[in-house]
């Protein structure tokens, strides 16, 4: 069989313990004999960030804007103990809130599901993706705690000195206050990825804020969203069937435990950090979740939702057997390559996206899964597999669907 070309390259971010080791193994036993693979080669790996004050980091986010789609690996975000342990000259910043940044993108999060997992609400049947606008909000917060008597106002000033105040609370007593932001050029940005990803995907787009209670605040998303749907988007929706959807947070929290999935559920800063987490645990498993940071102008990072799987990397260290899921890992590879496929009219590479992510599939139907998904699966005949045979697996049933 001759390999699959690429005429241009997918940015290549490379990662940190478990999943690194993960990420070599993907290439060579799903991807290199398939593959004539076209990559653009970062290593993020924490060595190499601290090796290039994390100019690498930068440098990747930079390749993404150049060739729009981008896969990475999961890396350390350091702490104190990752300062001492790595011997960093300095505490870097998270990879992804860099790349985020620069891109200026919004992070979609879907489930991966395979028949043996049930969800934990009996109706869905699709994924539910949500994305979550990382800008501001309580994020970006600023906070005071009120001792005894006294006026608490919000006070703007612009820059020709005018102010304009609002009364917040005359405190009787002790208390406490918040003050928060948000940028209308950051939400135009979030309903843009949102209305693209939407288009994309040929998903309905739900969205939801608190309006009724927070009337300029709130509102300003919901107008934001309605203006650029009127404006940009609504044709185009209609031509494709689908649909965007606005209501009231506490309403559309109702709506998604009654739907039967397969929409993408747009969420303010917080509502989305709260959400996701309720997503990943009710559809099983956060090691079946991929992430997709999607640009305004249209440019793709792929990775798994999960993070380096320390404990693992441990016990591997040590020569111990592991059992990690580089089901979302590959499912970043197959993402990346599907869109690199659709920009550059490349449908072999598409459809191969496709046999892989059915080879990952069929064997965990046929019963064959780490042993986080072991403890879940609904299945006569499981066989629970170390990293290797689990990859080794994947690849068999490629194979043959090759
Ligand atoms: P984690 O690596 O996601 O692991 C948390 C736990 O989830 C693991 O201990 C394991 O549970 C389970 N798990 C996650 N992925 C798994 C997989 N593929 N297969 C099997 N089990 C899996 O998160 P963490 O331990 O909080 O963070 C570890 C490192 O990852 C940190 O340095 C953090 O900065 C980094 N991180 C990176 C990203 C990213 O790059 N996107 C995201 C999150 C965290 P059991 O203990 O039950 O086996
Ligand atoms: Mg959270």
């Amino acid at each position: 069989m001759e390999k699959i070309k690429m005429s241009k390259p997918i940015v290549e971010m490379d990662g940190d313990e478990m999943t690194r080791v993960i990420w070599g193994l993907i290439k060579e036993e799903l991807l290199n004999p398939f593959i004539e693979l076209n990559t653009e080669y970062y290593d993020l790996g924490l060595e190499y960030r601290n090796e290039t004050n994390d100019q690498v980091t930068v440098d990747a986010a930079n390749a993404i804007k150049k060739h729009k789609v981008g896969v990475k690996c999961a890396t350390i975000t350091p702490n104190a103990d990752r300062v001492k342990e790595y011997n960093l000259k300095e505490m870097w910043k998270s990879p992804n809130g860099t790349i985020r940044a620069i891109l200026d993108g919004t992070v979609f999060r879907a489930p991966i599901i395979v028949e043996p997992i049930k969800p934990y609400v009996k109706t869905w049947k699709k994924p539910i993706t949500i994305a979550r606008h990382a800008y501001g909000d309580i994020y970006k917060g600023v906070e005071m705690k009120i001792e005894g008597k006294g006026k608490c106002e919000l006070v703007f000033t612009s820059e020709n000195g005018e102010e304009k105040r609002e009364l917040i609370h005359n405190f009787p007593e002790n208390g406490i206050v918040l003050g928060m932001h948000n940028l209308d050029k950051s939400i135009e940005s979030f309903a843009r990825s949102c209305f693209n990803f939407a288009v994309d995907t040929k998903q309905d787009l739900w969205f939801a804020t608190k309006d009724t209670i927070s009337k300029k605040y709130d509102h300003t998303f919901k107008d934001i969203f309605q203006d650029m749907f009127e404006n940009e988007y609504k044709e185009k929706f209609e031509e494709l069937g689908i649909k965007y959807v606005y209501t009231l947070v506490d309403t559309v929290v109702a709506n998604v435990i009654k739907s039967e999935g397969g929409m993408i559920w747009a969420c303010k800063n917080y509502d989305g950090d709260v959400m996701s987490d309720m997503l990943a645990t009710a559809f099983g498993s956060l090691p079946m979740m991929t992430s997709i940071l999607v640009s305004p102008e249209g440019n793709y990072e792929y990775e798994a939702a999960h993070g380096t799987v320390q404990d693992n990397y441990y016990k591997h260290l040590k020569g111990e057997e592991t059992s990690t899921n580089s089901i979302a890992t590959i499912f970043a590879w197959t993402g990346a390559l599907r869109k690199r496929g659709e920009l550059d009219g490349n449908s072999e590479l598409m459809v191969f996206a496709d046999k892989l992510e059915k080879a990952c599939i069929k064997t965990i139907e046929d019963g064959i899964m780490t042993r986080d998904l072991a403890v879940l699966a609904e299945h006569d005949n499981i066989q629970v597999a170390n990293t290797f045979e689990f990859i080794e697996a994947i690849r068999n049933r490629l194979e043959e669907i090759m």
